[in-house]
């Protein structure tokens, strides 16, 4: 099985480089025959080949059975014509990561602000006001005049329907509780068509309560009352935005961990972004990316029915909290003493053990 790593830019490479020991662990303890294989990206591959995804790694990503991305500095990137392919919409729009997951639960002994979160954000990805996905081509973002800028936003009944059943579908397994997610009083035909359609798809589940919140009011109940949530379904936006918020009740964006997932690829990628303000100081947290790693591993397991892959994901997610559980093991970020790479071995460690 064939796992592609892709550091990405500033923190990238660090916490990618504790990722991959973590998994190699894993990967040795339990024999799973994971072919772990790294390739160019971001700005160093801008450097080397003047494009930030070149069409060999394109390649590799397709042919591979699951994708390692490191965050990327896409603030600075020059435009796709002179190289620089934002790699996190790049992959999401070609192999139709529709389903972004991005689960929020505060770890054991973690100072988090919501010592009681345990929720998981289901973010549709493939449209929204992003404006590189709203139109078949050109931009859904203009400017209609030098001072007038307009953006188009996309809601479609197929891609409200297919993200409320991944909703659902985790929220089976979980405490059965879905939250509608929506801003419908005021984009009344776009948020009215998601709500519906996401009520339509939930109502076919049955023993699944269903409750919808206006997007504004949910910033503040995720503050007052997190644990209220299970499972929370919304746009790509609203998703984006709240799903920092619940990484940081959690105890913070370093902890954050998410996959993209289609019907065929998936791609683990931590919520937060590249932190060019710590990069190259060995200071990263690398738990987000080892969360979706692992994330990425349970996806695999289901995918192939094979039980070795999600023991692995529960052996990291462990090691993780095993870690974290005293202040002398965890990185600046959370007040502790380690550097990335030492977190890194500490948790390679603990799996292979
Ligand atoms: P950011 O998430 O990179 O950083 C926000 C704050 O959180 C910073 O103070 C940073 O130091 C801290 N932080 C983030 N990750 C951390 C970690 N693992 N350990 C410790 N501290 C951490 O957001 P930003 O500064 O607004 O964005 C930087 C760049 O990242 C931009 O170019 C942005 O476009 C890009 N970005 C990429 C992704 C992605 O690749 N998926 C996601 C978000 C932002």
């Amino acid at each position: 099985m064939k796992i592609l790593v892709l550091d990405g830019d500033g923190i990238g490479p660090e916490i990618s480089s504790a990722t991959v020991r973590a998994i190699e662990a894993a990967n040795y303890r339990l024999n799973l025959g994971l072919e772990i294989t790294h390739a160019d990206s971001g700005l160093s591959s801008l450097e080397k080949n003047g494009v930030t995804l070149t069409d060999d790694v394109m390649a590799q990503a397709a042919d591979a059975d699951g994708v390692i991305l490191g965050p990327t500095h896409s603030l600075i990137y020059p435009t796709p014509e002179e190289g620089g392919i934002n790699l996190s919409p790049w992959f999401r729009k070609t192999f139709d990561l529709y389903a972004n997951i991005r689960p929020a639960r505060a770890r054991p002994g973690i100072p988090a602000m919501a010592h009681d979160i345990d929720l998981v954000m289901v973010r549709e990805n493939t449209e929204g006001f992003y404006a590189d996905r709203a139109m078949f081509q050109g931009s859904g973002e203009f400017l209609a005049t030098e001072d007038v800028a307009l953006a188009i936003r996309k809601i479609t009944r197929q891609a409200c329907e297919r993200i409320t059943e991944s909703a659902c579908r985790l929220a089976m397994t979980r405490r059965r509780k879905l939250t509608i997610v929506h801003k419908r009083n005021v984009l009344k035909l776009s948020d009215g068509l998601f709500t519906d359609v996401a009520h339509e798809t939930a109502a076919k589940y049955e023993g699944l309560e269903v409750e919808e919140v206006i997007v504004d009011a949910m910033a503040a109940l995720l503050v007052r009352h997190p644990a209220a949530f299970d499972v929370v379904v919304t746009t790509n936006m609203f998703g984006d935005i709240l799903s920092d918020l619940s990484a940081e009740l959690s105890g913070g964006l370093g902890l954050g961990p998410s996959i993209n997932a289609g019907a065929d690829h998936a791609i683990a990628q931590a919520a937060h972004g590249s932190a060019p303000d710590i990069a190259g100081k060995n200071s990263a947290n690398p738990t987000a990316l080892m969360l979706s790693a692992g994330m990425l591993l349970s996806w695999l397991s289901d995918r192939n029915e094979r039980e070795d892959l999600a023991e692995a994901a529960h052996r990291l997610s462990e090691a993780v909290d095993a870690q974290l559980s005293d202040v002398s093991g965890r990185t600046a970020d959370l007040g502790g003493p380690l550097g990335t790479d030492a977190f890194g071995e500490a948790v390679a460690a603990r799996v292979g053990s």
